[in-house]
């Protein structure tokens, strides 16, 4: 099969393509490197099965020959990314997608829609079940990406039902592991760097808010089930195992017992939802998937990637 990719030169984008790639199919990747990094997709130079337009896809995009999948990751993805960006995150969640169903028209592709479980804003449901409607802030600091992220899955949904798209929707829950910028934000990257450089382990507000979450190719592997599955609705894709940040912070703390870092606490940004937690019923009943890889594992294999990268100061 030949399969697009937006956001390919991304964290999940990349993985995703390495897994399609070990299947034996083909990879058009499409990146405008907003948020991606080269490095990213620098082991794939020269594959044969593996090409990368340098595209941004709110413009118009021609593909030549046949497509038959279409996976819609492209959009800088962490509080820090959509803030910096916050007009190209509007447009890559509404244009982008727009673009990316009339290509799979077009081309008869299957496409896929990369959601978020930030649909579900600051949750007054919890665990969160795909059937919650989410409680999300119309203009707050988050809503140039959840509210797109919305009008997206309105977008997908309309295609399909009126325009016959063949389309998939997934609402991806946090995700760590190798390949993330360690300079975006987002916390189990920044925790593990900051641990590396013995900076202070930075955890906003009391650190009670509460996250879970999944190793990268847990997620990468349920992202193509669903792909290749008949379901049209929504489904979340994620680790139900909860804890808090500051669990985070001592986890990770205690899997570098090299580091001088000490935790630190830092203002609550606004908007920053107390809870997340997937709700993962329908994952296991429609794709016979959960996640495999538990936490100590993946973090201990995420600092294993970083322990070479990142230069250690003051060692
Ligand atoms: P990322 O920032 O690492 O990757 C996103 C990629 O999209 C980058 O390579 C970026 O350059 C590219 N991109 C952005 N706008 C583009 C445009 N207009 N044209 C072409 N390329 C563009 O983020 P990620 O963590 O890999 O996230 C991938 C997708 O998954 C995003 O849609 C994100 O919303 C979704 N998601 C991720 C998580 C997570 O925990 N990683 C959670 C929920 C949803
Ligand atoms: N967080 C933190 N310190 C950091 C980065 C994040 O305490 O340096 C917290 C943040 O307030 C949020 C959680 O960790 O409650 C997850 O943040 P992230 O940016 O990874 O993504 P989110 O799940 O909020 O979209």
């Amino acid at each position: 099969m030949r399969t697009l990719i937006s956001g390919a030169a991304g964290f999940l984008g990349s993985h995703l393509t390495d897994l399609l790639l070990d299947q034996g199919h083909e990879v058009v990747g499409v990146d405008n490197f907003i948020t991606g990094r080269p490095e990213n997709i620098a082991h794939l130079q020269g594959h044969a099965r593996y090409k990368l337009i340098e595209h941004d896809v709110t413009l118009p995009l021609s593909i030549d020959g046949p497509v038959d999948r279409i996976y819609h990751m492209a959009s800088p993805a962490s509080p820090v990314g959509y803030v910096k960006h916050q007009v190209a995150t509007v447009k890559v969640n509404s244009q982008g997608t727009w673009n990316l169903l009339e290509l799979s028209l077009e081309k008869n592709a299957r496409f896929l829609m990369a959601s978020t479980s930030e649909c579900y804003g600051d949750p007054a449901v919890h665990p969160q079940p795909e059937s919650y409607w989410g409680n999300v802030n119309p203009i707050g600091l988050r809503s140039m990406y959840d509210e797109p992220k919305r009008f997206s899955e309105a977008c997908t949904m309309a295609y399909h039902r009126e325009r016959g798209a063949d389309t998939r929707i997934i609402r991806i829950f946090n995700t760590y592991g190798p390949r993330m910028d360690p300079y975006d934000g987002r916390v189990v990257i920044s925790f593990i760097r900051q641990a590396l450089n013995d900076e202070p382990i930075t955890v906003f507000g009391e650190g009670k808010q509460t996250r879970s979450l999944c190793y990268v190719l847990d997620l990468v592997r349920g992202i193509n089930l669903a792909m290749e599955s008949d379901f049209h609705e929504p489904i979340n894709l994620g680790n139900p195992q909860e804890l808090t940040i500051l669990e985070i912070a001592r986890e990770i703390l205690a899997l570098v017992p090299e580091s001088r870092s000490q935790i630190v606490h830092m203002p609550m940004p606004p908007d920053d939802p107390r809870v997340r937690c997937p709700d993962i019923t329908r994952a296991k009943q429609v794709l016979g998937w959960s996640p495999k890889v538990g936490r100590r594992e993946g973090l201990a294999k995420m600092i294993e990637f970083y322990r070479d990268r990142l230069v250690a100061k003051g060692k």
